[in-house]
Formats: structure tokens, C-alpha cells, sequence
């Protein structure tokens, strides 16, 4: 939503800090001025960054307030108990980037994930223990950005999310869905059940109001005592003990492991787009480096001039995404650990020669990794399936900050463990659980200290002549990167608005299959893609859940993605 702030109010805000300016005889009808726009999941999370930016904040407090509200009213998605990526773009270009990923406890080893015998174990019982739960990475994150961005008080940033947590907050029907369809997680612990479910075992009923006062708690003492009171003292003591109780063998994460983690400022990559400059999260996320390949890799087709219902189009997307994925799966982890072969991959002559191997009437056969310059090709690829429980948030302020932000647990409801009144993430089962493949150390293994690899593609684009012009990003595990490309090539290639690129149908190649978005006009074009070669065409629900602030004609728009409005759940 955008915010007009009016000169009244803005007289009212420096009134505090300065002298206000005396006004000799009646103001003529102020023209408001744009206080900025704002998008996330969940109205009551938008209010509290727009709650910010009315009161004069900056698009990075707005961001925080978001990412604090998200804790209590999206419980099952993102929260303080797990990890994020910010990617910060000015007005005049500048582009900082923040990693509030999880981090492995000092005592993980390659092997995490094996039982006693050397064999992996279900997945889904290493996601509900504390073996998955990595060292949260939000609060650093926040307390980073604030100290070199934040315009208010540290302490004023919680206040909407106190309010939540202590007045209450409805269910809707999404939280309901969410804790029915994945009750193994939602109703694990003790806490969750307490919080979440009725006597008789039942979800709480939409319209039912969840007071949190743990969580209140928990945000007045950080709010008050800084970040600070998240990693060291009683919480960080209960996140440990916590995660200790749950995890089967050594090594479990200690009170050590939290007082060490650091957010880390990144330098962002950056490619074009038709003369569009767009910045993303490099590792450890290969979100950033998958979208621009992508984008990098159509840009000799005339996509505008194919036009939008054209499913060859898509076709040549869907190419695109294939070979992307090739390399995301082979290079892309966490760079403090392993070589990424950076810049090598996102260098234009590197992406001709990998778009060389799209034809526009014909599926490739096989999208192989390439061999960008700098690479490593002595690891194996290990993919993981990721899981869906993530938000992603868009803030533009008054100055044309924008802000990009995306933050996870990882599934729904992370680990299903509680500390301080939220869930606690389980970013780790992002790791690759298998340490090697055929004798080859995979990229992405377990290591202590280390960030698992993640698909959050948080973006910020510059049009031709350098203005801010979009701020987009996703929820949905390995589709991110899909959504967030397609979201940058409706906007840039077809002049959609931030609502109609978030809408825009989905279409992702798995392995070997190709999901089409049912019930939208790609499903009536199956027929197309099998001719092109694509064989096996499902037509499903999208497991996707965009974000978006746009600068359209009439100035920035924002937008949440329809498939919330609908209430399809995020599987
Ligand atoms: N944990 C996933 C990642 O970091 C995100 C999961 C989701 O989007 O729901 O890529």
C-alpha cells in the first residue's frame, strides 16, 4: 500500500528532534508528500511498516517492524527464530546486501544428518529435531542493518509486534490450514500446542484470537536490551537447551554457538536486463545467481515481441530456468566455505554461451552443468527438496529506498520446537544430508559454522536511467528464483503493474517435468509444450507466494501475491 504522509503530520514527526518551522499565515492545501509503499503477506505485518514510514522511518526499520509482526501473525513462515537475506538499493544506486542466514553449531560435522549406522534417516525426522535447527540470523541481521540505516529507535521498531503478540491476533484461515495440513510440525511441542491448538486437539478456529505473551516478553526484553538479549542470557540459554533436548548425538548447539553468530554485510551481484541494472543476494543463496543467469541467458530473445501468450515464450523461460538450475545445484553454497566460481557465473560471455544451447523449438534434451571460468568441477551436486514457509517483504520509503527482505524458517513451522514464544527454524535439512556422492564431496554438505545453501532471491531493480523501479522477491523453497525472474520479465519485457507480475501464471521445469499453473491460461497450452518437447506436463496448484513494490506510471504500487488473497495454502 502507499502511504501519503501528510506535511501536517511530517511537522508532527520533526517536531521531536528539531524546531518546527513557524508558519507565518495559513497554508495552502499541502500536497502530501510520498512517505513510501509497502508490501508484505500479511496486512497487519504491512500496517507495522507502514506504521514505520509514517512516522518518518526508513524502508530498512520498516522492513524490521515487518519481520517482527510476521513472527506473531505468520508463525508457520518467518519469524526471529530463523534466518533471512536484505538486499538495501538507494535512490542514486547503491546496493548493500545483509545475511541473516543460520549458521551449523561448531560441533556439526559432514556426517550431521546419518544415524549410528551410517544411513540417512527420513527425511522428516531430521526436520523435527534439533539437528535441523540452525543459529537464528534475523535479529543480527536486523540489529546490522538498523545500526548503519535505522532512522528510529531500535526499541520503536517492536512496538506493533508487542501489540500483536499481547493484544492478540486472529487466526485466519490460512494459520488454520497450516496448522491442520502440518500438525507433525505445528503441534510438536508442548508450547505450540498450548498456543496453537484447542483442549480437544483441534487447530484454534479461524477468528480465534492467540494472545502470545511469551513472545511479547521475549521482543520487550530485546527491544530494551538490544540484540544482544537474543544471543547471549536466558533466551539464548532456552534456544540451546532446547535444540540440546531434541538433537540425537553430539554436538548439539550450545549457548557458545549463538554468542557467535554475525550477520555479514555482502557485496550484492549485479548483472543487466535490457539495460534494466538488477542487484540480488549472492551465496550463500543461489536465488540471485539463478535469476540473473536466467534473465541473463533470454535476453537475445525478443520476449516482448513473442508476446506474453505466446507458450514458446515460456518455452524459451523455461529453458532458461533449466540450465540455471543445472548450475545452482552443481556450484552454489555457501562461499566462506566452498569456491562459487563468482563472477564466473554470472558473466555475460559465459551466459551467451550457455543461451547458445536454447532453442526456441525445442526442448534440449539434457540441461547439463557448464563450466563457468573459476570453476570447481571436483564436487558433486546433492540437492535437497526444500520446503515452503518463508515471506518475503518490499519497502520503498520517501527517499526511494528500497528494501527487499526475505525471511524464513524454512517449513512450515521450522523444526516445530519453541523458545521465547516462536518457532525455531529448520534451515539446516537446506544442507545437502548426504556428505558425498560416488566418493565427490558435495558443495552444499553439513560443516560447522556454515550457512546451508538457500533459493531466497530478494531483488532490487534500476530502470535504463538509473531510478529505483522494483523491489521483488518470493516464498516457496526452489521455485523462488522462478517466480522472482518471471515477476522482472513481466515488469520489464510486458509493462505489467506489481499486482499483475505477481499474478502472472507459473510455470517451473522439475527435473524432467514441467508444472503449469492450473487454472490459468498456461493450463490451456499443455498441448504446446508437450509439441515443444516438454513431456511429461503437470498441471497443479503453484506453490508460489510473491512480494512487490513497483514504480508503475502513476508512481509505486504494491502488491502481495493473489494466491494469498485466495487462500491457496503454500504446501
Ligand atoms: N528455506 C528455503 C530457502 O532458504 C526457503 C523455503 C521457502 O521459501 O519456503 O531457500
Amino acid at each position: 500500500m502507499k502511504i501519503m504522509l501528510p506535511l501536517s503530520l511530517l511537522a508532527v514527526t520533526l517536531a521531536g528532534c528539531a524546531t518546527p518551522p513557524q508558519i507565518a499565515s495559513a497554508p495552502a492545501e499541502p500536497a502530501p508528500s510520498f512517505a513510501g509503499s509497502v508490501s508484505a503477506a500479511d496486512p497487519r505485518a504491512q500496517a507495522a511498516g507502514e506504521a514505520m514510514l509514517a512516522r518518518g522511518g526508513s524502508a530498512t526499520d520498516a522492513a524490521i517492524a515487518i519481520m517482527l509482526a510476521l513472527t506473531v501473525v505468520e508463525p508457520q513462515s518467518s519469524g526471529i527464530g530463523g534466518g533471512g537475506f536484505m538486499v538495501r538499493g538507494t535512490a542514486d544506486g547503491v546496493v548493500s546486501t545483509f545475511d541473516g542466514r543460520e549458521t551449523a553449531p561448531a560441533g556439526a560435522t559432514p556426517k550431521w544428518f546419518l544415524d549410528a549406522s551410517g544411513n540417512l534417516p527420513p527425511r522428516s525426522e531430521s526436520v523435527r529435531s534439533g539437528l535441523s535447527v540452525g543459529v537464528p540470523g534475523n535479529i543480527a541481521l536486523a540489529a546490522k542493518a538498523h545500526a548503519a540505516h535505522g532512522k528510529l529507535p531500535w526499541a520503536d521498531l517492536f512496538a506493533p509486534a508487542i501489540e500483536l503478540a499481547r493484544d492478540g491476533f486472529e487466526v485466519n484461515p490460512r494459520l488454520n490450514g497450516m496448522l491442520a495440513s502440518a500438525k507433525d510440525r505445528s503441534a510438536h511441542s508442548a508450547a505450540a500446542r498450548a498456543l496453537y491448538f484447542e483442549a480437544s486437539g483441534e487447530p484454534r478456529p479461524v477468528g480465534a484470537i492467540i494472545v502470545n505473551e511469551t513472545l511479547a516478553k521475549t521482543f520487550e526484553t530485546i527491544a530494551e536490551a538490544g540484540p544482544d538479549a537474543f544471543y547471549t542470557g536466558a533466551l539464548a540459554q532456552e534456544i540451546a537447551s532446547t535444540v540440546a533436548d531434541d538433537t540425537p548425538h553430539a554436538g548439539a548447539m550450545t549457548p557458545a554457538d549463538i554468542v557467535g553468530y554475525e550477520a555479514k554485510e555482502r557485496e550484492p551481484v549485479c548483472g543487466s536486463y535490457r539495460a534494466y541494472r538488477i542487484c540480488a543476494m549472492g551465496p550463500p543463496t543461489s536465488g540471485g545467481v539463478a535469476v540473473l543467469q536466467m534473465l541473463g541467458q533470454l535476453e537475445r530473445f525478443d520476449l516482448a515481441e513473442m508476446g506474453l501468450r505466446n507458450p514458446r515464450t515460456w518455452h524459451l523461460f523455461v529453458e532458461s530456468q533449466r540450465l540455471a538450475y543445472a548450475d545452482r545445484e552443481l556450484y552454489l553454497a555457501d562461499s566462506d566455505f566452498v569456491s562459487v566460481p563468482l563472477p564466473g557465473l554470472v558473466d555475460p560471455e559465459y551466459l551467451a554461451g550457455r543461451s547458445a544451447l536454447i532453442a526456441a523449438d525445442a526442448r534440449l534434451a539434457e540441461a547439463q552443468p557448464g563450466t563457468p571460468p573459476g570453476a570447481d568441477r571436483s564436487l558433486a551436486d546433492g540437492d535437497e527438496p526444500e520446503e515452503h514457509g518463508t515471506s518475503h517483504f518490499a519497502v520503498v520509503d520517501g527517499s526511494g529506498v528500497m528494501i527487499s527482505y526475505t525471511s524464513t524458517i524454512e517449513g512450515a513451522f521450522g523444526s516445530g520446537l519453541m523458545a521465547g514464544g516462536f518457532f525455531l527454524n529448520n534451515e539446516l535439512t537446506d544442507f545437502s544430508r548426504s556428505p558425498e556422492v560416488d566418493g565427490r564431496a558435495v558443495a552444499n554438505r553439513v560443516e560447522p559454522g556454515k550457512r546451508p545453501r538457500s533459493s531466497m532471491a530478494p531483488t532490487v531493480v534500476y530502470d535504463p536511467q538509473g531510478q529505483p523501479f522494483l523491489a521483488v522477491g518470493a516464498a516457496g523453497g526452489s521455485t523462488i528464483p522462478v517466480q522472482t525472474a518471471r515477476s522482472i520479465i513481466g515488469a520489464i519485457d510486458f509493462g505489467l503493474s506489481a499486482q499483475e507480475i505477481l499474478a502472472l501464471p507459473f510455470i517451473m521445469a522439475f527435473g524432467d517435468r514441467l508444472l503449469l499453473e492450473q487454472g490459468t491460461w498456461l493450463e490451456e497450452q499443455a498441448e504446446a509444450f508437450r509439441a515443444l518437447g516438454h513431456g511429461e506436463v503437470l498441471v497443479r496448484e503453484a506453490p508460489v507466494k510473491g512480494g512487490a513494490v513497483l514504480r508503475g506510471a502513476d508512481g509505486w504500487e504494491s502488491a502481495r501475491d493473489p494466491r494469498l488473497q485466495g487462500q491457496i495454502e503454500i504446501p
